[in-house]
């Protein structure tokens, strides 16, 4: 009996010795424990490797008009956003091996030339090779319509919905500021591209079919190989939408289907209700909806009204825990509020346009807090776009995908060095960020 009770006591006493230093390394730090360097150098060796998802992006040549349903209105850009950023000569030294050190207008011409030259030769090849050279797998391409230089197997098609909220007649809207006026009469050409979608060369006579000529052309895209969803609503109203009762929103439609101006609350009425449907369809289709939830581009993008928060109503109804909801851009600057939504299990939130709209040494402080909070929740993506002349959807993939690297590796070793995680946990959150959590949501589109 004794020699058992000594034989245990031995067992615990060298279970203890081992489980110690465990134990010890266990404990979280603030300040780091190790070199954070070495384990950055370490880390972004293989992080480097990993085929990346990109969750958000618009690719495309600058003169296509299917590249996305708005354009960028007169603004003044942030500082990293200018033609004057070095970054962006790297990047094009990189992409096409451009012999210049600056981005002059004469030098620009050069670059321009490139890509006349690739449009005029078609085929996939230019596009793919983009990709290829900035080791992205697959590119989420959110546009108006896919192109023929786009290959299907590398690019997977994210359409817009939000003109199904703006049928009537929408002048209170374009008059509120110039970027309206600029953005409105696109979102008009996009239903009228889907009313020719439908065969139809008038709104339907109810709202009954309204609505099933929404699902008629989500059912349709859909098939045609679209994978998400996509609003860019933030830009026009406020994201706050309110339950208003059927009866209500066929009202609104009944009263303004053949013209008149609707009073804003009446248009908001008529929005909330075909909102909450598009969601609802989303959910029903397997069709993520895509959110833009930061700030935007133009100088009157009101950041109130595009406040993540406005859609907690919406993520965290328990009516739609079948709909995907991905909040694009993870509602930066509002990303320490925007994370806490990613606890439903059914929200997702990526880090598109905040890695190039700031600098790593900033990104890295949005990305580590949402490492530290969901990991498994949060995606990529560059929000690549044919910007500028020096800023084409080629350098937005070029200059996402270099930042991104360098700030998840930066933040993943500060975190290792605090002891907050391993080395070998930090590369399974690198391959969830970079590819895995997102490829997850499209079972079907997975290459
Ligand atoms: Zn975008």
């Amino acid at each position: 009996m004794a020699a058992r009770r000594i034989t245990e006591i031995a067992l615990t006493c060298a279970l203890f010795c081992i489980l110690l230093p465990v134990v010890a390394r266990a404990q979280a730090h603030a300040l780091p424990q190790e070199d954070v360097q070495a384990v950055y150098r370490r880390l972004m060796q293989k992080i480097e490797p990993i085929k990346i998802f990109d969750h958000h992006a618009h690719p495309g040549f600058g003169d296509d008009a299917d590249v996305d349903a708005q354009t960028a209105p007169p603004q003044h850009l942030p500082l990293r956003a200018r033609e004057t950023n070095p970054e962006l000569v790297v990047a094009v030294k990189a992409l096409f091996g451009y012999p210049y050190a600056d981005m002059s207008e004469e030098h620009l011409r050069w670059l321009g030339g490139k890509s006349a030259a690739a449009e005029k030769a078609g085929g996939t090849a230019y596009w793919n090779g983009i990709l290829d050279k900035c080791r992205i797998e697959a590119s989420v391409a959110n546009r108006v319509a896919m192109a023929s230089y786009l290959d299907p197997k590398r690019f997977r098609w994210v359409f817009f919905v939000d003109s199904f909220l703006f049928p009537f007649d929408n002048n209170q809207v374009i008059s509120e500021n110039p970027d309206e006026a600029v953005y409105i009469p696109l979102q008009e050409k996009v239903l009228h591209r889907y009313m020719e979608q439908a065969g139809i060369t008038q709104l339907p006579d109810s709202f009954d079919a309204y609505l099933s000529f929404i699902t008629r052309i989500l059912e349709e895209n859909q098939r045609k190989g679209g994978i998400a969803e996509k609003f860019e609503v933030a830009y026009f109203r406020s994201l706050y939408f309110a339950d208003p009762p059927p009866e209500a929103a066929a009202g609104v439609y009944a009263k303004y289907r053949s013209g008149g101006l609707p009073s804003p609350e009446e248009y908001k009425t008529f929005q909330d209700y075909v909102f909450r449907y598009l969601v609802t369809e989303g959910g029903r289709l397997h069709l993520p909806v895509h959110l833009h939830t930061a700030v935007g581009e133009g100088d009157y993008f009101s950041l109130r009204k595009g406040n993540v928060l406005n859609l907690e109503n919406i993520v965290k109804d328990p009516r739609y825990l079948q709909t995907t909801f991905v909040l694009i851009h993870g509602g930066y600057p509002y990303f320490r509020q925007a994370i806490w939504l990613a606890s439903m299990k059914n929200v997702y939130i990526d880090t598109s346009e905040i890695e190039v709209l700031l600098f790593p040494s900033e990104f890295k402080q949005a990305l580590k807090l949402w490492l530290q909070t969901y990991p498994e929740k949060i995606t990529f993506g560059t929000d690549a776009y044919p910007f500028s002349a020096a800023l084409g959807s080629e350098e937005g993939y070029w200059l996402g995908v270099h930042s991104a690297r360098d700030a998840l590796a930066t933040a993943l070793a500060e975190m290792v060095a605090a002891g907050e995680i391993t080395e070998a946990k930090a590369m399974e959150f690198a391959h969830g960020y970079l590819h895995d959590n997102a490829i997850r949501l499209y079972p079907a589109a997975s290459p």
